[in-house]
């Protein structure tokens, strides 16, 4: 007998009719001769109502208290999930984080598991229920409730697939796979069949939201079998599996763009030894996650250093760096949350040259212009103004001719 973990996102349980349709998909995955966990979000705009209220109490809330409120969401979907599918004469039952035991480090708002116990999901199944976890959601030793980055619940189910040593981990969502580029704003991108968990790694971490950066890591290193496809129709979605020859042919496989970043400069910043140091080892200290970083030659013995945060953590950075201004003697520290990110992605650059200089040609006839630069093995990536989001994502897409049909790695 084979075990699947299936997951289900907003969208998917977002009204009572949503979330008869889960029942069913649980229910029928059962009655072929599996065993079934069902990890949940929570229903569609739900978690956002929830940051909202807590937003609009502080700029500058206790994050522990955040996640006692954040994590509300699934315990409702999960709950109505496993009356669903008890009213539909299956056998379910229900656990939130702390139950299963998703235990977790103590960064609220964006912890990561550590471990799972999962004895009790264990004798559930043989027992022949159903079992319906809460994604986002885990617990740290001490007892407090903590919650996983929002699309946190792609983690739980990897993770939770990965504990279980499951056969398969099904993504169900609001698309039926992973396409060349987010199809809300580029309606010729297409679906792809496959796609190697290093790209699809970068894809998510450059703002693919489709899969959070966390599950895919966790996919990989424990190389659990994930499916990307739709709740809402019959589909074979996008397989993540571990990269052949077919897939290096293809120079650039994907376009990512990113508008949750800000840019933040320090301007007039010393030029000795271990200010860089300084400056970010106190965000590091922070738990702030520094993205892009350059260094100009300014005037003098001076520079300055420009580098991107999550715009969630923009005026914690901003209200830091105003201090440690001062302790290093910089001249001043200027924001800026109107950018965005667009990078083109494709293992096939490790062995082709000349992507970036296709990249910025395109992005200069449509008079774009890039203000951050950033590389890797098989990624580049641009800041730009975040008016020309959409703009710079369809022209990437056309001029490496995603929209065209191709061999067997990509298709549909
Ligand atoms: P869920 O609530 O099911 O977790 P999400 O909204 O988190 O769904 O993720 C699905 C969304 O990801 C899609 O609706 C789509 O707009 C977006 N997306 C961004 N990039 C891609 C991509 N390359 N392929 C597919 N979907 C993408
Ligand atoms: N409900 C959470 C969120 O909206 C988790 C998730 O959707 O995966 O971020
Ligand atoms: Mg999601």
């Amino acid at each position: 007998m084979s075990l699947i973990v299936q997951k289900f996102g907003g969208t998917s349980v977002g009204s009572i009719e949503r979330i008869r349709n889960v029942a069913a998909r649980a229910i029928a995955a059962q009655k072929a001769g599996h065993q079934v966990v069902v990890t949940v979000s929570a229903m569609s705009g739900e978690t956002n109502r929830l940051v909202a209220m807590v937003e609009a109490l502080t700029p500058s809330y206790n994050k522990r208290e955040y996640d006692v409120v954040v994590s509300a969401g699934e315990q409702i979907s999960i709950g109505l999930l496993a009356i669903a599918i008890d009213a539909m004469g299956a056998k379910a039952r229900s656990y939130l984080g702390w139950q299963v035991r998703f235990l977790t480090d103590n960064i609220h708002s964006k912890a990561r598991i550590q471990e799972i116990e999962s004895d009790r999901i264990r004798k559930d199944l043989d027992e022949g229920y159903i079992v319906v976890v809460a994604g986002f959601q885990g617990v740290t030793d001490a007892g407090d409730v903590t919650t996983l980055g929002r699309g946190g619940s792609d983690t739980s189910a990897v993770a939770l697939a990965a504990a279980l040593k499951a056969d398969l981990c099904d993504i169900y969502t609001d698309v039926d796979g992973v396409y060349t580029t987010d199809p809300r704003i580029e309606p010729k991108a297409r679906k792809m069949d496959r796609i190697s968990y290093d790209e699809m790694l970068e894809m998510a971490s450059l703002g693919a939201k489709v899969l959070q950066t966390r599950s895919v890591e966790l996919a990989k290193k424990y190389s659990v079998p994930v499916r990307v496809l739709s709740s809402l129709e019959e589909g074979t979605g996008t397989l993540l599996t571990v990269e052949d020859q077919t897939m290096e042919k293809v120079l650039v496989s994907a376009i990512a763009y990113n508008n949750n970043e800000a840019k933040i400069t320090i301007i007039g910043v010393p030029d000795s030894p271990g200010v860089a140091a300084s400056i970010f080892g106190t965000l590091a200290g922070a738990n702030i996650n520094v993205d892009m970083i350059i260094q100009n030659v300014s005037a003098g013995q001076l520079t300055d250093l420009t580098f991107t945060v999550p715009k969630a953590d923009f005026k914690q950075t901003m209200d830091i760096l105003k201090q440690s201004v001062k302790t290093i003697g910089a001249r001043d520290v200027t924001g800026d949350t109107n950018i965005a990110k667009i990078s083109a992605i494709g293992v096939g650059m490790r062995s082709h040259s000349g992507v970036a200089q296709k990249m910025f040609k395109a992005l200069a006839d449509e008079r774009i212009n890039i203000q951050m630069i950033s590389t890797s093995e098989i990624k580049i990536s641009v800041v730009i103004d975040e008016k020309y989001t959409e703009l710079a994502v369809r022209t990437l897409h056309s001029a490496f001719e995603l929209d065209k049909e191709r061999g067997d790695s990509v298709g549909g």
